[in-house]
Protein backbone atom coordinates (compact mmCIF):
# COMPACT_ATOMS: atom_id res chain seq x y z
CA UNK A 1 0.00 0.00 0.00
CA UNK A 2 1.53 3.03 -1.16
CA UNK A 3 1.14 7.25 0.37
CA UNK A 4 -2.16 8.11 1.34
CA UNK A 5 -2.65 11.40 -1.34
CA UNK A 6 -1.65 14.69 -0.28
CA UNK A 7 -4.36 17.01 0.62
CA UNK A 8 -5.27 20.04 2.84
CA UNK A 9 -7.80 19.69 5.40
CA UNK A 10 -9.30 23.30 6.24
CA UNK A 11 -11.05 23.83 9.65
CA UNK A 12 -12.94 26.80 11.26
CA UNK A 13 -10.03 26.34 14.16
CA UNK A 14 -6.92 24.28 14.38
CA UNK A 15 -5.69 23.30 17.69
CA UNK A 16 -1.93 22.13 16.91
CA UNK A 17 -1.32 22.19 21.28
CA UNK A 18 2.31 22.60 20.55
CA UNK A 19 1.61 26.36 18.98
CA UNK A 20 -1.25 28.80 19.80
CA UNK A 21 -4.95 27.69 17.98
CA UNK A 22 -5.36 29.14 14.34
CA UNK A 23 -8.90 30.60 12.97
CA UNK A 24 -9.79 29.45 9.83
CA UNK A 25 -6.68 27.29 9.77
CA UNK A 26 -5.31 24.81 7.13
CA UNK A 27 -3.28 21.60 7.51
CA UNK A 28 -0.89 20.31 4.33
CA UNK A 29 -0.36 16.39 5.27
CA UNK A 30 2.09 14.51 2.31
CA UNK A 31 3.10 11.00 3.34
CA UNK A 32 0.78 10.34 6.29
CA UNK A 33 2.56 13.06 8.06
CA UNK A 34 2.07 17.04 7.96
CA UNK A 35 4.04 19.17 5.91
CA UNK A 36 2.83 22.70 6.98
CA UNK A 37 0.17 24.19 9.60
CA UNK A 38 -1.03 27.69 9.04
CA UNK A 39 -3.84 30.48 8.34
CA UNK A 40 -5.97 29.15 5.26
CA UNK A 41 -5.08 32.29 3.87
CA UNK A 42 -1.38 31.88 3.90
CA UNK A 43 -1.64 28.73 2.45
CA UNK A 44 0.26 28.84 -0.78
CA UNK A 45 0.40 24.97 -2.71
CA UNK A 46 -1.01 23.69 -5.63
CA UNK A 47 -2.65 20.56 -6.89
CA UNK A 48 -3.96 19.18 -3.70
CA UNK A 49 -7.22 17.83 -3.21
CA UNK A 50 -8.64 20.78 -0.48
CA UNK A 51 -11.21 19.51 2.14
CA UNK A 52 -12.98 21.84 4.08
CA UNK A 53 -14.27 20.68 7.48
CA UNK A 54 -16.76 23.46 8.19
CA UNK A 55 -17.32 24.74 11.65
CA UNK A 56 -14.61 22.38 13.27
CA UNK A 57 -12.26 21.58 15.62
CA UNK A 58 -9.20 20.23 14.20
CA UNK A 59 -6.98 18.77 16.66
CA UNK A 60 -4.37 16.05 17.48
CA UNK A 61 -5.27 12.82 17.96
CA UNK A 62 -5.23 12.15 21.40
CA UNK A 63 -2.85 10.18 23.27
CA UNK A 64 -4.17 7.38 25.79
CA UNK A 65 -1.03 6.28 28.38
CA UNK A 66 -2.69 3.36 30.07
CA UNK A 67 -5.53 1.40 28.75
CA UNK A 68 -6.27 -2.53 28.86
CA UNK A 69 -8.42 -2.70 25.41
CA UNK A 70 -9.37 -6.72 26.71
CA UNK A 71 -11.81 -5.82 29.81
CA UNK A 72 -13.85 -3.79 26.99
CA UNK A 73 -16.57 -6.40 27.43
CA UNK A 74 -16.51 -6.22 31.53
CA UNK A 75 -18.10 -2.61 31.47
CA UNK A 76 -20.47 -2.91 33.88
CA UNK A 77 -19.90 -6.54 35.31
CA UNK A 78 -17.94 -5.60 38.50
CA UNK A 79 -19.43 -3.36 40.74
CA UNK A 80 -17.40 -1.09 43.05
CA UNK A 81 -16.34 -2.45 46.54
CA UNK A 82 -15.48 -1.08 49.60
CA UNK A 83 -12.26 -2.75 49.38
CA UNK A 84 -10.07 -2.57 46.88
CA UNK A 85 -8.65 -6.07 47.23
CA UNK A 86 -12.07 -7.50 47.00
CA UNK A 87 -12.23 -5.52 43.35
CA UNK A 88 -8.93 -7.83 42.29
CA UNK A 89 -11.11 -10.61 43.47
CA UNK A 90 -14.19 -10.11 41.40
CA UNK A 91 -11.63 -9.06 38.23
CA UNK A 92 -9.69 -12.05 38.43
CA UNK A 93 -12.85 -14.07 38.33
CA UNK A 94 -14.57 -12.12 35.81
CA UNK A 95 -11.74 -12.97 33.72
CA UNK A 96 -11.09 -16.72 34.42
CA UNK A 97 -14.41 -17.08 32.46
CA UNK A 98 -14.19 -15.61 29.37
CA UNK A 99 -12.69 -17.87 26.43
CA UNK A 100 -9.93 -16.22 24.20
CA UNK A 101 -12.87 -15.25 21.34
CA UNK A 102 -14.55 -13.07 23.99
CA UNK A 103 -11.19 -11.52 24.91
CA UNK A 104 -10.10 -11.00 21.00
CA UNK A 105 -13.56 -9.33 20.67
CA UNK A 106 -13.16 -7.24 23.58
CA UNK A 107 -9.90 -6.17 22.61
CA UNK A 108 -11.07 -5.08 18.97
CA UNK A 109 -14.08 -3.62 20.30
CA UNK A 110 -11.93 -1.20 22.94
CA UNK A 111 -9.62 -0.43 19.74
CA UNK A 112 -12.85 1.18 18.24
CA UNK A 113 -14.06 2.85 20.71
CA UNK A 114 -10.91 4.53 21.11
CA UNK A 115 -10.98 5.80 17.58
CA UNK A 116 -14.11 6.58 17.36
CA UNK A 117 -13.62 9.13 20.06
CA UNK A 118 -10.26 10.67 18.43
CA UNK A 119 -7.42 8.64 20.49
CA UNK A 120 -4.65 7.72 17.57
CA UNK A 121 -1.94 6.39 20.08
CA UNK A 122 -2.55 4.05 23.55
CA UNK A 123 -0.15 2.07 25.54
CA UNK A 124 -2.41 -0.78 25.91
CA UNK A 125 -1.43 -3.47 29.27
CA UNK A 126 -1.72 -6.80 27.14
CA UNK A 127 -2.82 -9.84 30.08
CA UNK A 128 -2.79 -11.89 26.40
CA UNK A 129 -0.26 -10.82 24.29
CA UNK A 130 -0.18 -13.91 22.11
CA UNK A 131 -3.86 -12.84 21.09
CA UNK A 132 -2.79 -9.09 20.93
CA UNK A 133 0.16 -9.93 17.96
CA UNK A 134 -2.75 -11.38 15.76
CA UNK A 135 -5.30 -8.19 16.69
CA UNK A 136 -2.87 -5.44 15.63
CA UNK A 137 -3.42 -5.56 12.16
CA UNK A 138 -7.23 -5.11 12.19
CA UNK A 139 -6.54 -1.95 13.68
CA UNK A 140 -5.24 1.44 12.38
CA UNK A 141 -4.84 3.03 16.28
CA UNK A 142 -1.03 3.04 17.57
CA UNK A 143 -0.87 0.17 19.77
CA UNK A 144 1.93 0.50 21.89
CA UNK A 145 1.83 -2.93 23.56
CA UNK A 146 2.99 -3.69 27.55
CA UNK A 147 3.04 -7.30 28.79
CA UNK A 148 1.60 -7.55 31.74
CA UNK A 149 3.17 -9.86 34.33
CA UNK A 150 1.97 -10.77 38.00
CA UNK A 151 3.36 -14.50 39.07
CA UNK A 152 2.29 -14.40 42.28
CA UNK A 153 -0.24 -17.04 42.32
CA UNK A 154 1.48 -18.67 39.71
CA UNK A 155 4.34 -19.29 41.47
CA UNK A 156 6.30 -18.89 37.83
CA UNK A 157 10.11 -18.53 37.86
CA UNK A 158 10.65 -14.25 37.57
CA UNK A 159 13.10 -15.16 34.62
CA UNK A 160 11.09 -17.52 32.58
CA UNK A 161 8.38 -14.59 32.71
CA UNK A 162 10.40 -12.04 31.68
CA UNK A 163 11.62 -13.91 28.90
CA UNK A 164 8.40 -14.69 27.53
CA UNK A 165 7.67 -11.47 27.54
CA UNK A 166 10.17 -9.82 25.84
CA UNK A 167 9.82 -12.53 23.29
CA UNK A 168 6.31 -10.56 22.94
CA UNK A 169 8.11 -7.28 23.21
CA UNK A 170 10.75 -8.39 20.22
CA UNK A 171 8.29 -9.78 18.13
CA UNK A 172 5.92 -6.89 18.12
CA UNK A 173 8.99 -4.29 17.05
CA UNK A 174 10.15 -7.00 14.39
CA UNK A 175 6.50 -7.12 12.75
CA UNK A 176 6.36 -3.45 11.53
CA UNK A 177 3.44 -2.11 12.51
CA UNK A 178 2.46 1.07 14.00
CA UNK A 179 3.47 1.33 18.28
CA UNK A 180 5.98 0.15 20.02
CA UNK A 181 6.18 -2.88 23.00
CA UNK A 182 7.44 -2.66 26.59
CA UNK A 183 7.16 -4.49 29.85
CA UNK A 184 4.31 -3.81 32.34
CA UNK A 185 5.13 -5.80 36.32
CA UNK A 186 1.26 -6.03 37.22
CA UNK A 187 1.59 -3.82 40.44
CA UNK A 188 3.84 -4.06 43.48
CA UNK A 189 1.56 -6.22 45.48
CA UNK A 190 0.76 -8.76 42.50
CA UNK A 191 4.81 -9.62 41.53
CA UNK A 192 7.57 -10.46 43.54
CA UNK A 193 10.66 -8.71 44.04
CA UNK A 194 12.74 -10.95 41.72
CA UNK A 195 10.32 -9.90 38.96
CA UNK A 196 10.97 -6.45 39.48
CA UNK A 197 14.94 -7.28 38.83
CA UNK A 198 14.55 -8.99 35.95
CA UNK A 199 11.98 -6.40 34.33
CA UNK A 200 14.50 -3.64 35.08
CA UNK A 201 17.77 -5.60 33.81
CA UNK A 202 15.97 -6.69 30.61
CA UNK A 203 14.12 -3.50 29.96
CA UNK A 204 17.98 -1.84 30.54
CA UNK A 205 19.29 -4.47 27.82
CA UNK A 206 16.37 -3.80 25.12
CA UNK A 207 15.30 0.13 26.00
CA UNK A 208 11.85 -0.83 26.45
CA UNK A 209 9.65 1.44 28.60
CA UNK A 210 8.37 0.02 31.75
CA UNK A 211 4.43 0.67 32.66
CA UNK A 212 3.40 -0.61 36.11
CA UNK A 213 -0.06 0.60 38.50
CA UNK A 214 1.75 1.87 41.80
CA UNK A 215 0.25 3.16 44.73
CA UNK A 216 -3.65 2.95 43.13
CA UNK A 217 -5.23 1.99 46.84
CA UNK A 218 -5.12 3.06 50.32
CA UNK A 219 -5.05 -0.87 50.62
CA UNK A 220 -1.51 -1.21 48.57
CA UNK A 221 -0.33 1.51 50.93
CA UNK A 222 -0.83 -0.17 54.29
CA UNK A 223 0.33 -3.13 52.98
CA UNK A 224 3.91 -1.68 52.15
CA UNK A 225 4.05 1.16 54.72
CA UNK A 226 2.80 -0.53 57.37
CA UNK A 227 2.53 -4.30 57.19
CA UNK A 228 -1.10 -4.31 57.89
CA UNK A 229 -4.78 -3.67 56.26
CA UNK A 230 -6.94 -5.82 53.54
CA UNK A 231 -4.53 -6.44 51.14
CA UNK A 232 -1.80 -7.82 53.53
CA UNK A 233 -4.01 -9.79 54.94
CA UNK A 234 -5.13 -10.95 51.51
CA UNK A 235 -1.96 -11.24 50.31
CA UNK A 236 0.40 -12.84 53.36
CA UNK A 237 -0.29 -16.59 52.70
CA UNK A 238 0.51 -15.90 49.11
CA UNK A 239 3.55 -14.37 48.87
CA UNK A 240 6.87 -13.19 50.97
CA UNK A 241 6.11 -9.90 53.04
CA UNK A 242 9.77 -8.74 53.92
CA UNK A 243 9.08 -6.05 51.84
CA UNK A 244 6.06 -4.40 53.47
CA UNK A 245 6.56 -2.27 56.15
CA UNK A 246 9.30 -0.72 54.99
CA UNK A 247 8.79 2.03 53.31
CA UNK A 248 6.01 3.52 50.43
CA UNK A 249 4.44 1.78 47.07
CA UNK A 250 6.74 4.43 45.01
CA UNK A 251 10.15 3.68 47.75
CA UNK A 252 9.41 0.17 46.55
CA UNK A 253 9.46 0.68 42.73
CA UNK A 254 12.71 3.03 43.32
CA UNK A 255 14.30 0.40 45.28
CA UNK A 256 13.75 -1.84 42.37
CA UNK A 257 16.13 1.12 40.25
CA UNK A 258 12.58 0.62 38.23
CA UNK A 259 12.26 4.91 38.38
CA UNK A 260 12.99 6.82 35.21
CA UNK A 261 12.36 8.58 32.18
CA UNK A 262 11.46 5.41 30.36
CA UNK A 263 9.11 4.46 33.33
CA UNK A 264 5.37 4.97 33.43
CA UNK A 265 3.85 4.79 37.23
CA UNK A 266 0.15 4.26 36.63
CA UNK A 267 -2.39 6.10 39.46
CA UNK A 268 -0.42 7.32 41.78
CA UNK A 269 -2.58 8.43 44.36
CA UNK A 270 -0.97 7.79 48.22
CA UNK A 271 2.18 9.36 48.36
CA UNK A 272 4.50 9.37 51.59
CA UNK A 273 6.37 12.73 51.83
CA UNK A 274 9.17 12.29 49.87
CA UNK A 275 7.40 10.04 46.93
CA UNK A 276 6.62 13.15 44.72
CA UNK A 277 10.04 14.41 44.83
CA UNK A 278 11.52 10.54 44.09
CA UNK A 279 9.36 10.61 40.52
CA UNK A 280 10.03 14.07 39.76
CA UNK A 281 13.85 13.97 40.20
CA UNK A 282 13.89 10.61 38.47
CA UNK A 283 12.13 11.65 35.11
CA UNK A 284 9.57 9.46 35.77
CA UNK A 285 5.92 9.72 34.37
CA UNK A 286 2.91 9.95 36.21
CA UNK A 287 -0.43 8.67 34.50
CA UNK A 288 -3.98 9.41 35.84
CA UNK A 289 -6.93 7.70 35.15
CA UNK A 290 -9.77 10.07 36.45
CA UNK A 291 -12.65 8.00 35.60
CA UNK A 292 -10.74 4.60 36.94
CA UNK A 293 -10.02 7.31 40.22
CA UNK A 294 -13.73 8.14 40.49
CA UNK A 295 -14.89 4.53 40.86
CA UNK A 296 -12.84 3.34 43.26
CA UNK A 297 -13.25 6.96 45.18
CA UNK A 298 -9.79 7.25 45.86
CA UNK A 299 -8.43 9.93 48.36
CA UNK A 300 -8.16 13.16 45.64
CA UNK A 301 -5.23 12.73 43.19
CA UNK A 302 -1.90 14.60 44.53
CA UNK A 303 -1.97 16.68 41.18
CA UNK A 304 -0.18 19.92 42.51
CA UNK A 305 1.99 17.68 44.56
CA UNK A 306 3.45 16.06 41.73
CA UNK A 307 3.65 19.10 39.60
CA UNK A 308 5.62 21.02 42.39
CA UNK A 309 7.73 18.27 42.10
CA UNK A 310 8.31 18.41 38.74
CA UNK A 311 6.23 15.41 37.47
CA UNK A 312 4.24 15.75 34.45
CA UNK A 313 1.20 13.87 34.46
CA UNK A 314 -0.63 12.82 31.72
CA UNK A 315 -3.96 10.89 31.25
CA UNK A 316 -5.29 7.23 30.15
CA UNK A 317 -8.28 5.64 30.34
CA UNK A 318 -7.84 2.28 32.34
CA UNK A 319 -10.25 -0.21 31.18
CA UNK A 320 -13.91 -0.12 31.52
CA UNK A 321 -13.93 -2.55 34.17
CA UNK A 322 -13.47 0.42 36.43
CA UNK A 323 -15.44 3.01 34.82
CA UNK A 324 -19.45 4.07 35.73
CA UNK A 325 -21.61 4.18 33.61
CA UNK A 326 -22.49 7.73 32.02
CA UNK A 327 -24.18 10.58 33.73
CA UNK A 328 -27.68 9.17 31.86
CA UNK A 329 -27.24 5.47 32.84
CA UNK A 330 -25.91 4.97 29.52
CA UNK A 331 -23.12 1.75 29.11
CA UNK A 332 -19.53 3.67 29.19
CA UNK A 333 -17.31 3.56 26.17
CA UNK A 334 -13.19 4.61 26.23
CA UNK A 335 -13.14 7.85 25.57
CA UNK A 336 -10.09 10.48 26.30
CA UNK A 337 -12.14 13.06 26.18
CA UNK A 338 -14.61 11.43 28.95
CA UNK A 339 -11.25 11.86 30.77
CA UNK A 340 -10.41 15.25 30.39
CA UNK A 341 -14.36 15.88 31.13
CA UNK A 342 -13.43 14.05 34.22
CA UNK A 343 -11.11 15.33 35.23
CA UNK A 344 -11.98 19.13 35.24
CA UNK A 345 -14.87 18.11 37.31
CA UNK A 346 -12.78 17.16 40.39
CA UNK A 347 -10.12 19.95 40.41
CA UNK A 348 -10.73 23.17 39.22
CA UNK A 349 -7.62 24.82 39.68
CA UNK A 350 -6.42 23.09 35.89
CA UNK A 351 -7.37 25.16 33.09
CA UNK A 352 -8.65 23.45 30.38
CA UNK A 353 -5.52 23.93 28.19
CA UNK A 354 -3.43 21.94 30.44
CA UNK A 355 -6.37 19.23 30.50
CA UNK A 356 -5.52 19.09 26.38
CA UNK A 357 -1.49 18.60 27.12
CA UNK A 358 -2.27 15.91 29.24
CA UNK A 359 -4.07 13.71 26.66
CA UNK A 360 -1.86 14.98 23.72
CA UNK A 361 2.01 15.72 24.23
CA UNK A 362 2.74 14.58 27.81
CA UNK A 363 1.55 10.90 26.78
CA UNK A 364 3.43 11.47 24.02
CA UNK A 365 7.02 11.99 26.44
CA UNK A 366 5.49 9.75 28.56
CA UNK A 367 5.59 6.87 25.71
CA UNK A 368 8.78 8.41 24.51
CA UNK A 369 7.54 9.42 21.37
CA UNK A 370 9.63 12.39 19.86
CA UNK A 371 7.91 12.72 16.19
CA UNK A 372 5.62 15.26 17.09
CA UNK A 373 2.82 12.94 18.14
CA UNK A 374 0.00 15.25 19.95
CA UNK A 375 0.85 18.09 18.03
CA UNK A 376 -0.06 19.08 14.69
CA UNK A 377 3.18 20.53 13.83
CA UNK A 378 4.88 20.18 10.49
CA UNK A 379 7.00 16.78 10.84
CA UNK A 380 4.37 15.26 12.68
CA UNK A 381 2.54 11.77 12.37
CA UNK A 382 -1.09 13.11 10.55
CA UNK A 383 -3.01 12.30 13.37
CA UNK A 384 -6.03 14.52 13.73
CA UNK A 385 -9.21 14.53 15.24
CA UNK A 386 -12.27 16.77 14.26
CA UNK A 387 -14.79 17.53 16.63
CA UNK A 388 -17.97 20.26 16.14
CA UNK A 389 -17.05 23.76 17.19
CA UNK A 390 -20.83 25.86 16.92
CA UNK A 391 -18.05 28.78 17.52
CA UNK A 392 -19.98 29.73 21.27
CA UNK A 393 -16.76 29.74 23.29
CA UNK A 394 -13.88 32.13 22.84
CA UNK A 395 -11.42 29.65 24.08
CA UNK A 396 -11.47 26.65 21.91
CA UNK A 397 -9.99 24.81 24.72
CA UNK A 398 -13.44 24.85 26.60
CA UNK A 399 -15.37 23.61 23.47
CA UNK A 400 -12.49 20.77 23.48
CA UNK A 401 -12.82 19.82 27.21
CA UNK A 402 -16.72 20.06 26.57
CA UNK A 403 -16.87 17.44 23.73
CA UNK A 404 -19.02 14.28 24.82
CA UNK A 405 -19.61 10.70 22.44
CA UNK A 406 -17.73 10.60 19.50
CA UNK A 407 -15.80 12.71 17.30
CA UNK A 408 -16.61 13.70 13.79
CA UNK A 409 -13.45 12.29 12.13
CA UNK A 410 -10.27 10.70 12.81
CA UNK A 411 -7.42 10.61 10.66
CA UNK A 412 -3.98 8.59 11.66
CA UNK A 413 -1.31 8.53 9.07
CA UNK A 414 -3.02 10.62 6.66
CA UNK A 415 -5.98 8.25 6.63
CA UNK A 416 -9.77 8.81 7.61
CA UNK A 417 -10.14 6.05 9.77
CA UNK A 418 -13.68 7.18 11.31
CA UNK A 419 -16.35 9.44 10.08
CA UNK A 420 -19.52 9.72 11.74
CA UNK A 421 -20.55 11.08 8.59
ZN1 LIG B 1 -4.82 -0.35 34.73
Amino acid sequence: MGDPPGRVLRARRVVPVSTPPIDDGAVEVRGGVVAWVGRWKDWRGVGLRVEDLGESILMPGLVNAHCHLDYTSLAGQIAPTRAFPDWIKGILAAKSALSDAEFEASWKEGARQLVATGTTTVANIESLPHLAAGLRAGTPLRVHSFVEMTGVRSQRDPAELVAGAMAHVEGWRASGGRGDAGLSPHAPYSTLPALLDEVRRAAGRSGCRVTMHVAESREEFEMFMYRRGAMHEWLQQQRPDDDCGVGSPVQLVARHGLTGPAFLAVHVNYLWDDDARLLGESGSHVVHCPRSHAYFKHQRFPASELAQAGVRACLGTDSLASTRPTGGGAPPVLSMFDEMAAFMAHDSTVSAAEVLAMATVRGAAAMGLSDGTGTVAAGAPADFCVIPDDGSAADVHEVIVRHAGYVSETWIAGVREASRA
